[in-house]
């Protein structure tokens, strides 16, 4: 993957990378045909964000597009509050924290810093159940931030044709799963 990487497609990637191909494939307009319920709802967490309806404070930044020359990726602030310091990705429902998650705030961050923001906290935001995760910032988890970074390399050494996935469990819960050929039957 050359260029510019999409934030959102940390998670994806992570999930499977052949995801991010049909993805860019399909776009938004085929959402209705390949979502589930379950992830139009998870896309209805940040149609809010969007359309940029969540705050008119002039405190908060949100559904701002931001470019991350350092990494070289370029995707939209969550929430972030100018005041506080605190950066905040919101999402449906969380029951696990994932590595992309983490991803995603990460790039945000970066982003922010760039633009001479200081961000003094993360947090991880689910919805549903009103529950917030503090996540270390990547100065402070080094592990992390070494993932983070092997991640971005192996998306853009990736190789759609060389690529298998291994997981029968991750292609039982793709949406894209009738139109790939990269998964396992
Ligand atoms: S069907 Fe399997 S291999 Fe294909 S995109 Fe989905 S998870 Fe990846």
């Amino acid at each position: 993957m050359q260029g510019e990487i999409l934030i959102t497609q940390l998670n994806d990637f992570i999930f499977c990378p052949a995801s991010i191909y049909f993805h860019n494939l399909y776009g938004n307009t085929d959402r209705m045909l390949f979502q589930s319920k379950k992830q139009i709802n998870g896309t209805a967490a940040h149609e809010k964000v969007d359309n940029n309806t969540y705050s008119s404070k002039k405190c908060i930044l949100s559904a701002i597009d931001v470019y991350c020359e350092k990494y070289g990726l370029s995707g939209k602030i969550d929430l972030y509050n100018v005041d506080t310091g605190v950066l905040t990705e919101r999402k449906r429902t969380i029951k696990t924290i994932y590595d992309g998650y983490i991803f995603q705030v990460y790039a945000q961050y970066f982003a922010l810093i760039e633009l001479g923001y200081h961000v003094k906290k993360i947090n991880l935001y689910s919805m549903t159940d009103n529950k917030k995760y503090n996540i270390k910032l990547p100065g402070d988890d080094e592990e992390m931030l070494n993932k983070f970074e092997q991640t971005i390399q192996d998306m853009r050494s990736f190789r759609l044709e060389q690529f298998e996935q291994s997981n029968p469990l991750k292609c039982k819960n793709c949406i894209y799963e009738p139109a790939c050929d990269r998964g396992i039957k």
